[in-house]
């Protein structure tokens, strides 16, 4: 039996990401604005309440179990801002998502205008809830590190995928979808998390 799982986000590069990263299961994962819900506050300074919390708002107004991602990237020489403002960095602008992730990007690169100091690590963390008050959540997380660039490169991926150098030097939105699942923040937490469902939550494996 496919099971429904709904994804706390409106984010498409996430989506793309998670779908990907949950095909070894028995999963249909659907955007929460499939249900009519709209995104949830993100008040908190950390990102596990931030995934808490929008993964309970997704599963309280849809009544399936829900999955939520909160990531970020944080900056060393800024203290490790964008951090948990991530999305929203730059003050908002219209033209919708891909415009404010030029922004963020453009207000990154000033911040680091002149700097040596250019290292940073992508943040996510991954919550998986039965109902809204599931009181065991499932809560993963992964890390990825590099530098911020001095100027964008790339056109894969979203967000701060130009900005943000590999070991190898190449950005991460220079690599194909499949290789920044194999290494992102995002692909280590659901990595972590596929045994989980299936273990804790009894959910199968995909057909082969
Ligand atoms: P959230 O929806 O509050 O979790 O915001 C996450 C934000 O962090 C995104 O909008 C991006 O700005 C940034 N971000 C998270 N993961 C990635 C990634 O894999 N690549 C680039 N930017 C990311």
């Amino acid at each position: 039996m496919t099971r429904q799982l709904v994804l706390a986000s409106g984010n498409p590069g996430k989506l793309a990401e998670l779908s990907a990263l949950l095909s070894g299961l028995d999963v249909a994962l659907q955007p929460q604005a499939a249900f009519a819900v709209a995104e949830a506050d993100e008040p908190f300074p950390t990102f596990v309440e931030n995934a808490l919390a929008k993964a309970r708002h997704a599963s309280f107004h849809t009544g399936l179990p829900a999955l939520a991602d909160d990531s970020g990237l944080c900056v060393d020489a800024l203290g490790g801002l964008p951090g948990v403002r991530s999305a929203r960095f730059a003050p908002e602008v219209a033209g919708g998502r891909a415009a404010q992730d030029a922004a963020n990007n453009a207000l990154l690169l000033q911040q680091l205008r002149g700097s040596q100091a250019r290292t940073a690590r992508f943040i996510a963390v991954v919550v998986a809830l039965r109902h809204a008050a599931d009181p065991q959540p499932l809560i993963v997380q992964g890390e990825l590190t590099g530098q911020i660039a001095h100027a964008a490169q790339g056109e894969g991926g979203f967000g701060y995928d130009p900005l943000f150098v590999l070991a190898d030097g190449r950005t991460l939105a220079q690599c194909d979808a499949h290789e920044k699942n194999r290494i992102s923040h995002r692909g280590q937490a659901l990595r972590a998390l596929l045994p989980l469902l299936q273990s804790q939550w009894g959910w199968a494996a995909a057909a082969p």
